[in-house]
């Protein structure tokens, strides 16, 4: 049934063709998000520390057009950061810059700066294609249907024809569309010259895994030489916290997904560095030790995307260094607080925030830096440590971008401080549980 014929790549020897004229992804990379552009260094450091125990993963500089946007900042900015860091560090090893979040609209300015694009089809998923491509999709996929044995899912997906045409309609514009912005970025850039990843994270419902051997599938017709994919998990992956949901069940599915990925690798000829990739992926703790299990089993790679965690450590840096940073770092909160309602209505889907656990300016302005560290610093543990604050100064970074230079001024002065716990916070905290315990 499965002849693979159809995909681009039909067999590993294309495949290894692939390998050597595309540009390719390491099997281990960490997405940073460095939102000033000030702590490129500090969290190359972070990799660098994971080296030293053996372990090669490489750094990819992300941002969004909206946090470009929110900032005022430019693609290039993103490099030049990135660029200074390798060179002040002498990283030898291969980085990346991820123009994140992009759609046709928005990637234009990201093409000449970035060598990896997150394509978001968010937007298209359950707008209905049209039900002549999906009738030809499922006409060109028998093999979809009924039982499918993966190797290593105990037992056999179950599709019915009409649950393949209802999920073929549910995905297939949101395809096409990653096609299209796809050959829009490979006519401007060259193909070989870039890597691409499809993003469906930003949507109501997580996808099963028969749906992403299906969008796969998908994918694959649509020519796209796919090197990760993020899909929506399930359970929550709110900003700057742990996960929240059933952590059974996300191992399972996200062990099940790994196995559909290596069983579309062979079978629709995608390429053999296709992997996950779990954005806003900092601060879930209580995943990691699932995650890494199944990375182990499955000798697989991993793409896990991290952003606004580095801003809170520059908050949690100007704290600790006290006195003006202390200030600093108080008289955002207070503004935030000032400016709730539009700083979470665009993240509402992905913040939780208890209205009630957000100290009034008076009492945090009498905070000392402890207070305000261990209230901010992501450590579960801690009594202090204060969820919903931590939330909202996530979503706060515009509150930081409109104090301009005194911000950045800030940044710089107390630099030794903050870079201390932008690297701290990504090797002990995400690193180390997702790749280096046993
Ligand atoms: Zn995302």
């Amino acid at each position: 049934m499965f002849a693979g014929q159809e995909g681009f790549f039909s067999d590993l020897r294309v495949n290894q063709q692939f390998m050597n004229k595309f540009l390719t992804l390491e099997k281990l990379s960490f997405g940073v998000g460095d939102r000033f552009a000030h702590q490129a260094k500090a969290q190359l450091a972070a990799c660098m520390m994971v080296a030293k125990q053996g372990v090669e993963i490489v750094p990819v500089w992300n941002k969004s057009n909206r946090e470009h946007t929110i900032i005022g900042s430019e693609p290039a900015s993103t490099r030049a950061a990135a660029e200074a860091a390798v060179k002040a560090l002498g990283w030898k090893k291969p980085y990346h810059l991820d123009a994140d979040h992009i759609r046709l609209e928005t990637v234009d300015r990201f093409i000449p700066h970035a060598d990896f694009f997150t394509i978001d089809v968010a937007d298209s998923i359950g707008k209905p294609a049209d039900p002549k491509r999906v009738k030809a999709f499922a006409d060109r996929h028998p093999e979809l249907v009924g039982q499918i044995v993966i190797p290593q899912i105990d037992r056999p997906l179950e599709t019915t024809p009409a649950e393949v045409e209802r999920i073929a309609g549910k995905y297939l514009l949101a395809v096409q569309d990653a096609g299209k912005i796809y050959r829009h970025i490979a006519q401007a850039k060259g193909e070989a010259n870039f890597i691409t990843e499809v993003s469906m994270d930003e949507t109501d419902s997580p996808q099963t895994p028969p749906e992403l051997l299906i969008i796969l599938a998908a994918l694959a017709d649509e020519k796209i030489p796919l090197q990760t994919i993020a899909p929506k998990f399930t359970g929550r992956f709110n900003k700057g916290v742990d996960y929240v949901g059933d952590i059974k069940q996300f191992e399972r599915e996200f062990n099940e997904d790994l196995a559909v990925i290596a069983f579309a690798i062979r079978q629709y000829g995608l390429p053999a560095t296709l992997k996950l990739s779990v954005h806003s992926g900092s601060d879930k703790f209580s995943i990691y030790a699932p995650i890494r299990h199944a990375l182990k089993k499955f000798n697989a790679g991993l793409h896990l995307k991290t952003a606004g965690t580095t801003w809170l450590e520059e908050l949690i840096g100007l704290a600790e260094a006290g006195g003006d940073g202390l200030a600093l770092a108080k008289e955002i909160y207070a503004d935030a607080l000032g400016h709730v309602d539009e700083l979470c209505t665009p993240y509402a889907t992905v913040i939780d925030i208890k209205r009630a656990k957000l100290p009034a300016p008076a009492a945090v302005n009498g905070w000392t830096s402890q207070q305000f560290v261990s209230a901010l610093r992501h450590d579960p543990r801690c009594k202090d440590f204060n969820p919903s604050f931590r939330q909202l100064l996530h979503v706060g970074f515009k509150i930081a971008a409109k104090k301009g230079d005194r911000y950045l001024n800030a940044l710089e002065r107390h630099e030794a401080v903050i870079a201390k716990n932008v690297t701290e916070n990504l090797f002990e905290r995400h690193l180390k549980p997702l790749l280096l315990d046993r």
